[in-house]
């Protein structure tokens, strides 16, 4: 037997506590289904030392609740990842949301009906759901790749994935020989911060990233009362910022600019953006001359970290512009490098052949480790959605309708697939935004459309094939207007082999994006098909 209810959300992370706030506060008895014994998302499981959100947390903090953001006191601009997993708690509690999460319930295939138009949600344990509405809140970088290299089965020591980190036990680190694998964010954050407990620290680096200062800090008591007394404006700047972090470009050129006050800018973007860097100027990931004079100035800046000239060389970015990879956004990385108990080991020069079972053997060396650290990603944007099997009308699996990658009306919702929805998907602004804020948006319209079709007595919603097709169109339309194409990266499926290669966030940025949800709505929902399943009749 199902449970009937309304709303089913998968995935009890940022999103789906939020989509869950919402759709019950609005009187629709509503269920999270999370695979994990807790919630948090990847917060619960990216607990690799010196793991922390590069969005500032007032930003990547919940804009719904007023007592909410006055109430939590943040202790820095950046927050560790134990201090977002405290927030994320305390927001469970502050509103007794766990009484409908179930916890450890993976959700292994949902299936549509057309005849009376609701899903089947089933769990991999029999346990089934019977719901309107499907809500996917399941995260853009949640399902982490399984790098293997011949051999490991035969290391003695200990391996650890970055995305699936032990929380039954520390790690320590001290008087172990250490290896990192991957050199993305979380190679960046943890290589200063085990680097400092360990006997020896091997960086495995197959492409060298940009990556600018974090420039952490405490938040004194004067920057909280200063931000709560002007929260409102904050979040507004926010929503109305191309990437939902508050930053606005200068509007000129990057080419327009006289030198001088060029790199005045742009020191001054390094010394406090963070990530707001690549919105010194409006066309940094427009143009490439403009470009050029970034990448320029960064690779000067990571070239005066870095004391060894061979080693300098080695730790440049090169050959991609700015930008088009995710950078990272570091606390002393390449610094890190100038420690005598650090080295660098090119893999994209001497590649791994294979494990030994004392270390890692190279083309050039061995190398001997007690413990090998994996921080090679995920399967990015589409890797958690395609896990379950998704059936939607005639029997069409969302995996065969992706099978040439992900296509959706406003990143939100798939043809064939009525009332199943998608939250911070590819074809949303996504990875490219604040995906918290980002995620706010989308459920806040969802929830509106909802209302909307409760209203009107329809209970079916249905993406149209026409606005599937244009939508798409219009992702790629904006994306050739950027640079990101320029390079292969996690952006167009280049991470996992034999993904097929499109270009998955919108880049059109989060104000025209939510502009766009605006019109959408006022046009009463163009786009989509609104229907009363009793008369099968178009609204
Ligand atoms: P990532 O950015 O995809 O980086 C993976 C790294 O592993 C790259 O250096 C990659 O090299 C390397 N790699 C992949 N497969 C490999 C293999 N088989 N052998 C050797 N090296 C391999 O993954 P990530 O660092 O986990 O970060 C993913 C994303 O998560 C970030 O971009 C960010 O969006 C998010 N994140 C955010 C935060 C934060 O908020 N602070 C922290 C961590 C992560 P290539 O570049 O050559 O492919």
């Amino acid at each position: 037997m199902a449970e009937k209810v309304d709303i089913v959300i998968v995935g009890a992370g940022f999103a789906g506590l939020r989509a869950l706030y919402t759709f019950r506060s609005m009187g629709y008895s509503t269920i999270v289904l999370e695979r994990d014994e807790a919630i948090g998302g990847v917060w619960n499981f990216n607990r690799y030392p010196g793991a922390r959100c590069d969005v500032e947390s007032y930003d990547y903090s919940y804009r719904f609740s007023h007592e909410l953001e006055q109430e939590w006191r943040w202790s820095e601009r950046y927050a560790t990842q134990p201090e977002i997993l405290r927030y994320i708690n305390h927001v469970a509690d502050r509103f007794d949301l766990r009484r409908d999460i179930e916890l450890s319930t993976l959700v292994s295939e949902a299936r549509y009906d057309s005849e009376t138009g609701r899903w089947r949600v089933q769990a991999q344990d029999g346990r089934a759901w019977d719901a309107q509405y499907v809500v996917l809140a399941l995260g853009q970088l949640s399902t982490p790749k399984d790098t293997t290299y011949p051999g490991q089965e035969r290391f003695e020591g200990e391996i650890i994935y970055s995305a699936k980190w032990p929380r039954d036990r520390e790690i320590d680190f001290s008087g172990k020989r250490v290896a990192i694998i991957g050199t993305g964010s979380s190679g960046v954050q943890m290589t200063p911060v085990i680097a400092e407990q360990a006997a020896h620290l091997a960086v495995f680096q197959r492409t060298a990233n940009y990556s600018i200062p974090a420039a952490n800090a405490p938040v004194s008591d004067r920057e909280d009362a200063e931000v709560k007394a002007h929260y409102r404006e904050r979040r507004e700047q926010a929503r109305n910022s191309p990437s939902g972090l508050g930053f606005v470009p200068d509007s000129r050129s990057a080419r327009e600019v006289p030198e001088e006050e060029r790199e005045e800018a742009y020191e001054r973007a390094w010394n406090r953006l963070g990530f707001g860097f690549a919105l010194a100027f409006k066309d940094i990931l427009l143009d490439e001359a403009s470009n050029a004079t970034a990448s320029d100035f960064i690779r000067r800046k990571i070239a005066e970290q870095v004391e060894d000239p061979v080693l300098r060389d080695k730790l440049t970015p090169k050959g991609f512009p700015f930008g088009t990879r995710r950078p990272s956004v570091d606390s002393g990385y390449f610094r890190t490098f100038n420690r005598p108990n650090v080295e660098l080991v090119d893999i994209s020069e001497t590649p791994i052949e294979s494990f030994t079972p004392t270390g890692i053997r190279t083309s050039a060396a061995e190398y001997a480790f007690d413990i090998v650290i994996y921080a090679t990603g995920f399967d990015a944007f589409t890797g958690s959605l395609l896990k379950p099997e998704i059936v939607g009308k005639d029997g069409v699996t969302l995996q065969d309708k992706w099978s040439a990658g992900p296509v959706s009306h406003l990143g939100i919702a798939v043809n064939g697939f009525p009332n199943l929805f998608i939250i911070v998907g590819p074809g949303s602004p996504s990875l490219l935004s604040n995906v918290l804020l980002s995620s706010e948006e989308q459920i806040d319209w969802l929830a509106e459309m909802f209302e909307h079709a409760r209203a009107n007595d329809i209970q079916e919603i249905e993406a149209t094939a026409d606005a599937e097709r244009e939508w798409v169109a219009h992702v790629n339309e904006r994306a050739k207007e950027t640079l990101y194409l320029k390079t292969p990266s996690y952006y167009m499926g280049a991470e996992m082999p034999g993904k097929p290669r499109v270009f998955m966030p919108y880049s059109g940025g989060v104000r025209y994006y939510r502009r766009i949800l605006e019109k959408t709505a006022a046009e009463g929902y163009s786009g989509f098909a609104l229907r009363r399943v009793r008369e099968k009749t178009a609204i």
